[in-house]
Protein backbone atom coordinates (compact mmCIF):
# COMPACT_ATOMS: atom_id res chain seq x y z
CA UNK A 1 0.00 0.00 0.00
CA UNK A 2 1.40 3.60 -1.07
CA UNK A 3 0.35 6.70 0.61
CA UNK A 4 0.61 10.03 -0.47
CA UNK A 5 0.04 11.95 1.85
CA UNK A 6 1.60 15.49 2.20
CA UNK A 7 -0.51 17.80 4.14
CA UNK A 8 0.90 19.00 7.82
CA UNK A 9 -1.02 19.88 10.62
CA UNK A 10 0.51 22.88 11.97
CA UNK A 11 0.37 23.85 15.56
CA UNK A 12 0.56 26.30 17.47
CA UNK A 13 0.23 27.77 20.61
CA UNK A 14 -2.79 30.00 20.48
CA UNK A 15 -4.40 27.13 17.97
CA UNK A 16 -3.76 24.12 19.78
CA UNK A 17 -5.60 22.47 22.73
CA UNK A 18 -1.82 22.18 24.77
CA UNK A 19 0.46 24.65 24.07
CA UNK A 20 3.14 22.47 24.44
CA UNK A 21 2.47 20.65 21.11
CA UNK A 22 3.36 23.81 19.38
CA UNK A 23 7.29 22.47 20.52
CA UNK A 24 9.05 19.64 19.17
CA UNK A 25 7.82 16.44 21.02
CA UNK A 26 11.56 16.25 22.84
CA UNK A 27 11.01 18.92 24.93
CA UNK A 28 7.59 17.54 25.35
CA UNK A 29 8.90 14.24 26.94
CA UNK A 30 10.96 15.40 29.06
CA UNK A 31 8.20 15.64 31.50
CA UNK A 32 6.95 12.90 33.20
CA UNK A 33 4.72 11.69 31.32
CA UNK A 34 3.57 8.17 29.30
CA UNK A 35 5.47 5.13 28.43
CA UNK A 36 6.44 1.86 29.43
CA UNK A 37 4.97 1.70 32.57
CA UNK A 38 1.53 2.19 31.16
CA UNK A 39 1.93 -1.92 31.35
CA UNK A 40 2.96 -2.99 34.64
CA UNK A 41 3.64 -6.35 32.47
CA UNK A 42 6.27 -4.72 30.07
CA UNK A 43 9.93 -4.35 30.92
CA UNK A 44 11.96 -1.80 29.69
CA UNK A 45 14.06 -3.81 27.41
CA UNK A 46 17.21 -1.49 27.74
CA UNK A 47 17.06 0.59 30.78
CA UNK A 48 19.33 3.09 29.10
CA UNK A 49 16.64 3.95 26.57
CA UNK A 50 14.32 6.68 27.88
CA UNK A 51 11.67 9.23 26.57
CA UNK A 52 12.79 12.24 25.65
CA UNK A 53 16.01 10.74 24.91
CA UNK A 54 16.59 10.85 21.14
CA UNK A 55 20.13 11.51 20.29
CA UNK A 56 21.10 15.22 19.81
CA UNK A 57 22.27 14.64 16.21
CA UNK A 58 18.54 13.51 15.09
CA UNK A 59 16.97 16.55 16.98
CA UNK A 60 19.32 18.49 15.16
CA UNK A 61 18.73 17.50 11.25
CA UNK A 62 15.66 19.16 8.94
CA UNK A 63 12.95 17.61 8.10
CA UNK A 64 14.06 16.58 4.72
CA UNK A 65 17.36 14.78 5.97
CA UNK A 66 14.95 12.66 8.81
CA UNK A 67 12.97 11.74 5.75
CA UNK A 68 15.92 10.61 3.59
CA UNK A 69 17.19 8.52 6.17
CA UNK A 70 14.04 7.05 6.92
CA UNK A 71 13.52 6.43 2.67
CA UNK A 72 16.92 4.94 3.07
CA UNK A 73 16.89 2.39 5.45
CA UNK A 74 13.39 1.42 3.95
CA UNK A 75 15.27 0.45 0.85
CA UNK A 76 17.83 -1.46 2.81
CA UNK A 77 15.76 -3.26 5.21
CA UNK A 78 13.08 -4.16 2.41
CA UNK A 79 10.88 -7.04 3.17
CA UNK A 80 11.97 -7.30 6.54
CA UNK A 81 10.78 -4.17 7.92
CA UNK A 82 6.95 -3.30 8.00
CA UNK A 83 5.81 0.13 9.41
CA UNK A 84 2.53 0.89 10.83
CA UNK A 85 0.68 4.07 11.19
CA UNK A 86 -2.79 4.57 13.52
CA UNK A 87 -5.42 6.66 11.81
CA UNK A 88 -4.64 9.34 14.39
CA UNK A 89 -0.77 9.49 13.71
CA UNK A 90 0.47 12.45 12.05
CA UNK A 91 1.18 12.73 8.20
CA UNK A 92 4.94 13.66 8.42
CA UNK A 93 4.77 10.30 9.99
CA UNK A 94 2.35 7.91 8.05
CA UNK A 95 3.50 9.14 4.60
CA UNK A 96 6.17 6.09 5.88
CA UNK A 97 3.85 3.76 7.03
CA UNK A 98 2.97 0.71 4.55
CA UNK A 99 -0.44 0.15 6.36
CA UNK A 100 -3.01 2.89 7.61
CA UNK A 101 -5.60 1.52 10.17
CA UNK A 102 -7.26 1.13 13.50
CA UNK A 103 -5.04 -0.74 16.54
CA UNK A 104 -6.53 -3.76 15.68
CA UNK A 105 -6.44 -3.57 12.00
CA UNK A 106 -2.96 -2.87 12.22
CA UNK A 107 -1.99 -5.81 14.50
CA UNK A 108 -3.74 -7.83 11.98
CA UNK A 109 -1.87 -6.01 9.20
CA UNK A 110 1.50 -7.11 11.13
CA UNK A 111 0.25 -10.66 11.15
CA UNK A 112 0.08 -10.35 7.10
CA UNK A 113 3.85 -9.99 6.53
CA UNK A 114 5.26 -13.00 8.47
CA UNK A 115 8.55 -12.21 6.46
CA UNK A 116 8.88 -8.74 8.28
CA UNK A 117 11.45 -9.31 10.99
CA UNK A 118 10.93 -5.95 12.48
CA UNK A 119 7.54 -4.17 13.27
CA UNK A 120 7.92 -0.24 13.68
CA UNK A 121 4.05 0.67 15.30
CA UNK A 122 3.65 4.31 14.96
CA UNK A 123 1.14 4.16 17.21
CA UNK A 124 0.92 4.21 21.17
CA UNK A 125 2.09 1.71 23.71
CA UNK A 126 -0.63 -1.16 24.31
CA UNK A 127 -0.81 -1.12 20.35
CA UNK A 128 2.76 -2.37 19.87
CA UNK A 129 1.68 -4.81 23.15
CA UNK A 130 -0.93 -6.08 21.20
CA UNK A 131 0.81 -6.93 17.96
CA UNK A 132 3.64 -8.16 20.36
CA UNK A 133 0.65 -10.54 21.44
CA UNK A 134 -0.30 -11.63 18.43
CA UNK A 135 2.77 -11.58 16.11
CA UNK A 136 5.31 -14.53 15.66
CA UNK A 137 8.19 -15.51 17.57
CA UNK A 138 10.46 -14.03 15.08
CA UNK A 139 9.32 -10.88 14.96
CA UNK A 140 10.10 -7.64 16.82
CA UNK A 141 7.82 -5.01 18.12
CA UNK A 142 9.65 -1.96 18.31
CA UNK A 143 7.83 1.85 19.51
CA UNK A 144 9.63 4.45 17.96
CA UNK A 145 8.98 6.60 21.20
CA UNK A 146 8.45 4.87 24.53
CA UNK A 147 6.82 8.08 25.86
CA UNK A 148 3.92 7.76 23.59
CA UNK A 149 1.12 6.22 25.96
CA UNK A 150 -2.19 6.16 25.94
CA UNK A 151 -4.19 8.55 28.97
CA UNK A 152 -6.92 6.42 28.90
CA UNK A 153 -5.14 3.14 29.06
CA UNK A 154 -3.49 4.10 31.87
CA UNK A 155 -6.82 5.13 33.81
CA UNK A 156 -6.73 1.08 34.74
CA UNK A 157 -3.63 -0.02 36.20
CA UNK A 158 -3.98 -3.97 36.91
CA UNK A 159 -3.93 -3.57 40.75
CA UNK A 160 -6.73 -0.98 40.97
CA UNK A 161 -8.74 -3.27 38.77
CA UNK A 162 -7.62 -6.35 40.35
CA UNK A 163 -8.53 -4.51 44.19
CA UNK A 164 -12.06 -3.82 42.58
CA UNK A 165 -12.63 -6.84 41.52
CA UNK A 166 -12.23 -8.60 44.87
CA UNK A 167 -14.70 -6.24 46.30
CA UNK A 168 -17.30 -6.23 43.65
CA UNK A 169 -16.86 -10.34 44.12
CA UNK A 170 -17.49 -9.80 47.86
CA UNK A 171 -20.65 -8.10 47.11
CA UNK A 172 -21.80 -11.16 45.03
CA UNK A 173 -20.13 -13.73 47.52
CA UNK A 174 -18.24 -15.57 45.07
CA UNK A 175 -14.48 -16.47 45.16
CA UNK A 176 -12.37 -13.42 42.83
CA UNK A 177 -9.67 -16.06 41.60
CA UNK A 178 -13.01 -18.85 41.00
CA UNK A 179 -15.98 -16.93 39.67
CA UNK A 180 -18.44 -19.85 38.79
CA UNK A 181 -21.85 -19.84 37.09
CA UNK A 182 -24.95 -19.74 39.46
CA UNK A 183 -27.79 -22.30 39.06
CA UNK A 184 -28.95 -20.43 35.85
CA UNK A 185 -25.72 -21.25 34.00
CA UNK A 186 -24.49 -17.75 34.03
CA UNK A 187 -21.76 -16.19 35.41
CA UNK A 188 -22.53 -13.02 37.87
CA UNK A 189 -20.05 -10.86 36.48
CA UNK A 190 -17.55 -11.22 33.91
CA UNK A 191 -14.56 -8.45 33.15
CA UNK A 192 -14.47 -6.40 29.60
CA UNK A 193 -11.60 -4.82 28.58
CA UNK A 194 -11.52 -2.38 25.22
CA UNK A 195 -8.53 -2.79 23.07
CA UNK A 196 -7.01 0.62 24.49
CA UNK A 197 -5.42 -0.89 27.80
CA UNK A 198 -2.46 -2.23 28.79
CA UNK A 199 -1.63 -6.37 28.07
CA UNK A 200 -1.69 -6.90 31.88
CA UNK A 201 -5.37 -6.51 31.69
CA UNK A 202 -6.47 -7.95 28.50
CA UNK A 203 -4.77 -11.04 30.67
CA UNK A 204 -7.02 -9.93 33.51
CA UNK A 205 -10.30 -10.42 31.30
CA UNK A 206 -8.33 -13.98 30.14
CA UNK A 207 -7.99 -15.49 33.07
CA UNK A 208 -11.60 -14.18 34.86
CA UNK A 209 -13.86 -15.95 31.57
CA UNK A 210 -13.40 -12.09 30.07
CA UNK A 211 -12.94 -10.85 26.60
CA UNK A 212 -11.73 -8.07 24.74
CA UNK A 213 -13.55 -5.66 22.80
CA UNK A 214 -12.73 -2.60 19.81
CA UNK A 215 -14.95 0.27 19.37
CA UNK A 216 -16.23 -1.38 15.87
CA UNK A 217 -17.63 -4.30 18.34
CA UNK A 218 -18.07 -3.45 21.28
CA UNK A 219 -21.96 -3.97 20.83
CA UNK A 220 -21.15 -7.95 19.64
CA UNK A 221 -19.21 -8.23 22.79
CA UNK A 222 -21.36 -7.33 25.42
CA UNK A 223 -23.99 -9.52 23.62
CA UNK A 224 -21.60 -12.61 23.63
CA UNK A 225 -21.07 -11.18 27.68
CA UNK A 226 -24.81 -11.28 28.42
CA UNK A 227 -24.92 -14.82 27.27
CA UNK A 228 -22.87 -15.70 29.68
CA UNK A 229 -22.90 -13.59 32.80
CA UNK A 230 -25.91 -11.14 34.66
CA UNK A 231 -23.29 -8.21 34.71
CA UNK A 232 -19.93 -7.00 33.07
CA UNK A 233 -17.25 -4.65 34.64
CA UNK A 234 -16.27 -2.44 31.88
CA UNK A 235 -12.90 -0.97 31.68
CA UNK A 236 -10.92 1.56 30.85
CA UNK A 237 -13.20 3.67 28.59
CA UNK A 238 -16.68 4.69 30.46
CA UNK A 239 -18.05 6.70 27.66
CA UNK A 240 -17.63 3.65 24.70
CA UNK A 241 -19.19 0.97 27.31
CA UNK A 242 -21.95 3.41 28.42
CA UNK A 243 -23.19 4.49 24.81
CA UNK A 244 -22.75 0.53 23.45
CA UNK A 245 -24.88 -0.73 26.51
CA UNK A 246 -27.36 2.62 26.33
CA UNK A 247 -27.91 1.30 22.85
CA UNK A 248 -28.78 -2.36 23.73
CA UNK A 249 -31.49 -1.12 25.97
CA UNK A 250 -29.64 -0.86 29.01
CA UNK A 251 -31.10 1.89 31.57
CA UNK A 252 -28.26 4.29 32.82
CA UNK A 253 -29.77 3.80 36.23
CA UNK A 254 -27.98 -0.24 36.11
CA UNK A 255 -25.01 1.39 34.72
CA UNK A 256 -22.97 2.83 37.99
CA UNK A 257 -19.71 4.35 37.53
CA UNK A 258 -16.67 2.30 39.52
CA UNK A 259 -14.56 5.04 40.56
CA UNK A 260 -11.62 3.00 42.03
CA UNK A 261 -10.40 5.91 44.28
CA UNK A 262 -13.88 5.17 46.32
CA UNK A 263 -15.13 2.46 48.14
CA UNK A 264 -16.70 -0.07 46.47
CA UNK A 265 -16.32 2.23 43.51
CA UNK A 266 -18.26 4.79 45.17
CA UNK A 267 -21.33 2.52 45.24
CA UNK A 268 -23.65 0.95 47.80
CA UNK A 269 -24.19 -2.81 47.54
CA UNK A 270 -27.49 -2.60 46.71
CA UNK A 271 -26.51 -0.55 43.21
CA UNK A 272 -24.00 -3.16 42.86
CA UNK A 273 -26.69 -6.01 43.06
CA UNK A 274 -28.90 -4.34 40.63
CA UNK A 275 -26.43 -3.36 38.17
CA UNK A 276 -25.89 -4.73 34.79
CA UNK A 277 -22.68 -2.78 33.44
CA UNK A 278 -20.17 -1.61 35.67
CA UNK A 279 -18.12 1.42 34.01
CA UNK A 280 -14.59 2.28 34.95
CA UNK A 281 -14.19 6.14 35.24
CA UNK A 282 -12.18 6.46 32.53
CA UNK A 283 -12.08 8.40 29.55
CA UNK A 284 -10.04 9.72 26.41
CA UNK A 285 -8.99 13.14 26.63
CA UNK A 286 -9.02 13.76 22.71
CA UNK A 287 -12.81 12.61 22.76
CA UNK A 288 -13.89 13.66 26.28
CA UNK A 289 -13.23 17.77 24.75
CA UNK A 290 -16.50 17.37 21.99
CA UNK A 291 -19.58 18.85 23.14
CA UNK A 292 -23.50 19.04 22.32
CA UNK A 293 -23.10 22.92 21.77
CA UNK A 294 -20.48 21.96 19.17
CA UNK A 295 -22.99 20.23 17.29
CA UNK A 296 -25.43 23.09 17.53
CA UNK A 297 -23.27 25.38 16.36
CA UNK A 298 -22.32 23.04 13.27
CA UNK A 299 -26.06 22.91 12.36
CA UNK A 300 -26.89 26.61 12.70
CA UNK A 301 -23.54 27.45 10.36
CA UNK A 302 -24.49 24.55 7.73
CA UNK A 303 -27.98 23.59 7.83
CA UNK A 304 -28.40 20.23 6.57
CA UNK A 305 -24.82 19.09 7.44
CA UNK A 306 -24.50 15.30 9.43
CA UNK A 307 -22.47 14.93 12.17
CA UNK A 308 -20.87 11.45 13.11
CA UNK A 309 -18.71 11.38 16.60
CA UNK A 310 -16.65 8.78 17.95
CA UNK A 311 -18.12 6.55 20.97
CA UNK A 312 -15.40 7.53 23.02
CA UNK A 313 -17.20 10.93 23.00
CA UNK A 314 -19.82 11.72 26.18
CA UNK A 315 -23.75 9.84 25.57
CA UNK A 316 -25.31 13.73 24.94
CA UNK A 317 -22.61 14.27 22.30
CA UNK A 318 -23.64 10.50 20.76
CA UNK A 319 -27.28 11.42 21.30
CA UNK A 320 -27.37 14.46 19.50
CA UNK A 321 -25.25 13.38 16.79
CA UNK A 322 -26.95 11.80 13.33
CA UNK A 323 -23.84 8.55 13.78
CA UNK A 324 -21.73 7.04 15.55
CA UNK A 325 -18.74 4.91 14.96
CA UNK A 326 -15.13 3.62 15.25
CA UNK A 327 -12.44 5.61 12.79
CA UNK A 328 -13.14 2.45 10.64
CA UNK A 329 -16.69 3.57 10.37
CA UNK A 330 -16.62 7.12 10.50
CA UNK A 331 -14.00 6.78 6.61
CA UNK A 332 -16.52 4.87 5.44
CA UNK A 333 -19.48 6.97 6.59
CA UNK A 334 -17.26 9.77 4.77
CA UNK A 335 -16.65 7.35 1.52
CA UNK A 336 -20.20 6.58 0.96
CA UNK A 337 -21.30 10.76 1.35
CA UNK A 338 -21.88 12.38 -1.78
CA UNK A 339 -20.31 15.92 -3.26
CA UNK A 340 -21.38 19.02 -1.70
CA UNK A 341 -22.02 17.05 1.33
CA UNK A 342 -21.30 18.30 4.47
CA UNK A 343 -19.89 16.63 7.35
CA UNK A 344 -18.91 17.45 10.93
CA UNK A 345 -16.84 15.24 12.37
CA UNK A 346 -16.45 14.41 16.26
CA UNK A 347 -12.79 12.91 16.37
CA UNK A 348 -8.40 13.11 16.23
CA UNK A 349 -8.03 15.98 14.09
CA UNK A 350 -5.01 14.04 12.02
CA UNK A 351 -7.93 11.40 11.04
CA UNK A 352 -10.40 14.59 10.32
CA UNK A 353 -7.74 16.86 8.26
CA UNK A 354 -6.69 13.19 6.42
CA UNK A 355 -10.23 13.02 5.40
CA UNK A 356 -10.72 16.66 4.56
CA UNK A 357 -7.83 16.08 1.87
CA UNK A 358 -9.07 12.70 0.54
CA UNK A 359 -12.49 13.89 -0.66
CA UNK A 360 -11.95 17.98 -1.50
CA UNK A 361 -15.34 18.49 -3.18
CA UNK A 362 -17.13 18.10 0.21
CA UNK A 363 -17.15 19.88 3.49
CA UNK A 364 -15.48 17.99 6.25
CA UNK A 365 -14.54 19.61 9.40
CA UNK A 366 -14.04 18.58 13.23
CA UNK A 367 -16.28 20.03 15.90
CA UNK A 368 -13.80 21.18 17.74
CA UNK A 369 -12.56 24.18 16.89
CA UNK A 370 -9.06 24.20 18.41
CA UNK A 371 -6.85 21.64 17.30
CA UNK A 372 -6.35 18.53 19.51
CA UNK A 373 -4.49 15.72 18.38
CA UNK A 374 -3.84 12.86 20.39
CA UNK A 375 -0.77 14.32 22.59
CA UNK A 376 0.68 11.08 23.16
CA UNK A 377 0.51 9.91 19.78
CA UNK A 378 2.10 12.83 18.68
CA UNK A 379 5.45 12.30 20.19
CA UNK A 380 6.11 9.71 17.27
CA UNK A 381 8.24 12.39 15.44
CA UNK A 382 10.08 11.63 12.25
CA UNK A 383 13.05 11.54 14.09
CA UNK A 384 12.29 9.43 16.56
CA UNK A 385 11.46 6.59 12.88
CA UNK A 386 14.50 7.87 11.44
CA UNK A 387 16.60 6.91 14.63
CA UNK A 388 14.86 3.50 15.09
CA UNK A 389 15.44 2.17 11.66
CA UNK A 390 19.51 3.88 11.43
CA UNK A 391 19.45 1.19 14.68
CA UNK A 392 17.63 -1.43 12.76
CA UNK A 393 19.89 -1.03 10.33
CA UNK A 394 22.50 -1.23 12.69
CA UNK A 395 21.60 -4.76 13.80
CA UNK A 396 20.17 -3.25 16.96
CA UNK A 397 16.77 -3.57 18.51
CA UNK A 398 15.62 -0.16 19.82
CA UNK A 399 12.28 0.14 22.37
CA UNK A 400 11.29 -3.57 21.37
CA UNK A 401 8.34 -3.98 23.60
CA UNK A 402 7.66 -7.70 24.85
CA UNK A 403 5.16 -8.63 26.41
CA UNK A 404 6.29 -11.89 28.61
CA UNK A 405 4.74 -15.12 27.43
CA UNK A 406 3.03 -15.47 31.37
CA UNK A 407 0.58 -12.19 30.56
CA UNK A 408 0.66 -12.78 26.23
CA UNK A 409 -0.48 -16.00 26.67
CA UNK A 410 -3.87 -15.49 28.95
CA UNK A 411 -4.54 -11.87 26.89
CA UNK A 412 -4.46 -13.68 23.67
CA UNK A 413 -7.41 -16.20 25.29
CA UNK A 414 -9.38 -12.40 25.67
CA UNK A 415 -8.42 -11.95 22.47
CA UNK A 416 -9.47 -14.75 20.67
CA UNK A 417 -12.70 -15.09 22.62
CA UNK A 418 -13.52 -11.34 20.81
CA UNK A 419 -12.47 -12.99 17.37
CA UNK A 420 -14.88 -15.75 17.86
CA UNK A 421 -17.70 -13.78 19.08
CA UNK A 422 -20.08 -13.55 15.93
CA UNK A 423 -22.37 -10.66 15.52
CA UNK A 424 -26.10 -11.42 15.92
S1 LIG B 1 -7.01 9.24 21.09
FE1 LIG B 1 -7.49 8.90 23.28
S2 LIG B 1 -7.84 6.68 23.49
FE2 LIG B 1 -6.82 7.02 21.49
S3 LIG B 1 -4.63 6.71 21.92
FE3 LIG B 1 -5.04 8.92 22.14
S4 LIG B 1 -5.52 9.21 24.35
FE4 LIG B 1 -5.66 7.00 23.91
Amino acid sequence: MTLSVTQRIELSPSSSCNTKLADDPWAFDLQPGYGPGSSEADPIPDATTRPGQLPQAYQEMSQQQLHERIRRAKATLAEKLVILGHFYQRDEVVQHADFLGDSYQLAKAALSKPEAEHIVFCGVHFMAETADILSEEHQQVILPNLAAGCSMADMADEDSVEAAWEDICEVYGVDPEHVEPGADGKLPILPVTYMNSSAALKAFCGRHGGIVCTSSNATTVLEWAFERAHRVLFFPDQHLGRNTAKAMGVPLEQMPMWNPRRTLGGNTAEDLQQAKVLLWHGFCSVHKRFNVRQIEKAREEYPGCRVIVHPESPMPVVDAADAAGSTDAIRKYVAASSPGDVIAIGTEINLVNRLTSEYPDRTIFCLDPVICPCSTMYRIHPGYLAWVLDEIVEGRTPNQIIVPEDVAEPARVALDRMLAAAPK
